[in-house]
């Protein structure tokens, strides 16, 4: 079977809600081993990870902040002490805090690079070594078409997503000859409680910009998420895919 991840364990981060939600389910019901960090939401988690048991797949909710490195570190210990490996990282986690340049506090820069950035460095550099010694490793970032497309208001996460995509690539480069694939996923418009505000307010004009005409579901990236966290992605290093339906092809459809 095709994209079997039996035997399998995963670590997501921001699992509780939205696309982290789906890429839980989605490496778990394809038979990995998952845990999953949230920071504060922790009924979603609770019920998320006893849906999950219920289903009779193994899923486990571990409350930290992603931006502090001795909470991450901390993580992973936990998760090598019960399953001893990591075999696949999904740093998904993130947040947003759009304001113009002029308007942007200092805290609307930092938080943002350091819970959607800084979160990637020490998610990475705490599971790097038990990947090394396994010779395996699949790790998924999460980008987002904002990385490369302007969005007025967005200059902190615009800044934390083109970093995670360098981080990436250098990452790639640094541990392939390791069995350690580096890859990014890069979603448009995808309907959750981060972008809920900016649907209400222009929800039509946003699925005319689309190409396929509709909004992404958090299951549209959970999808390419499983694929590049399967062993048959073994050949596919440092890149982004994007998963927008077609939102930056700049086409006039
Ligand atoms: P969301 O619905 O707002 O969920 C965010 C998740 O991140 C929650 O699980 C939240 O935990 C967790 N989180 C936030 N800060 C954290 C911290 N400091 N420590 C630990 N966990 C933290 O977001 P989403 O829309 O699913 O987005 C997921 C990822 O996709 C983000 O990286 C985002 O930038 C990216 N993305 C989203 C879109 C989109 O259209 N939605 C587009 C492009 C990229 P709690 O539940 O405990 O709060």
């Amino acid at each position: 079977m095709l994209m079997n991840l039996s035997g399998r364990t995963a670590l997501v981060t921001g699992g509780s809600r939205g696309i982290g939600r789906a890429i839980v389910c989605s490496l778990a019901e394809a038979g990995a081993k998952v845990a999953f960090v949230y920071q504060s939401n922790r009924d979603a988690a609770d019920k998320l990870a006893t849906e999950q048991t219920a289903l009779g797949r193994d899923v486990i909710a571990l409350q930290a902040d992603v931006s502090k490195k001795d909470e991450a570190d901390a993580v992973v210990e936990q998760v090598l002490a019960k399953w001893e490996k990591i075999d696949i990282l999904v740093n998904n986690a993130g947040i947003i805090r759009d304001k113009p340049i002029l308007a942007m506090s200092s805290e609307d820069w930092q938080s943002v690079i350091d819970t959607n950035l800084t979160s990637v460095f020490n998610f990475c550099q705490a599971v790097v070594r038990p990947m090394m010694q396994a010779r395996y490793g699949r790790i998924i970032n999460m980008s987002s078409v904002s990385a490369d497309f302007s969005n007025p208001g967005q200059a902190n996460y615009a800044a934390s997503k083109a970093g995670i995509e360098g981080f990436s690539r250098c990452m790639a480069t640094e541990y392939a000859k390791r069995g350690i694939t580096v890859n990014c996923v890069a979603p448009g418009f995808i309907e959750t409680d981060m972008t809920v505000a900016v649907v209400n307010l222009a929800g039509d004009k946003i699925k005319n910009a689309i190409p396929v005409k509709r909004l992404g579901k958090p299951e549209d990236i959970s999808y390419a998420v499983l694929f590049l966290a399967a062993s048959e992605a073994s050949y596919i290093t440092g890149q982004v895919i994007k998963v927008d339906g077609g939102l930056t092809l700049g086409g006039m459809g």
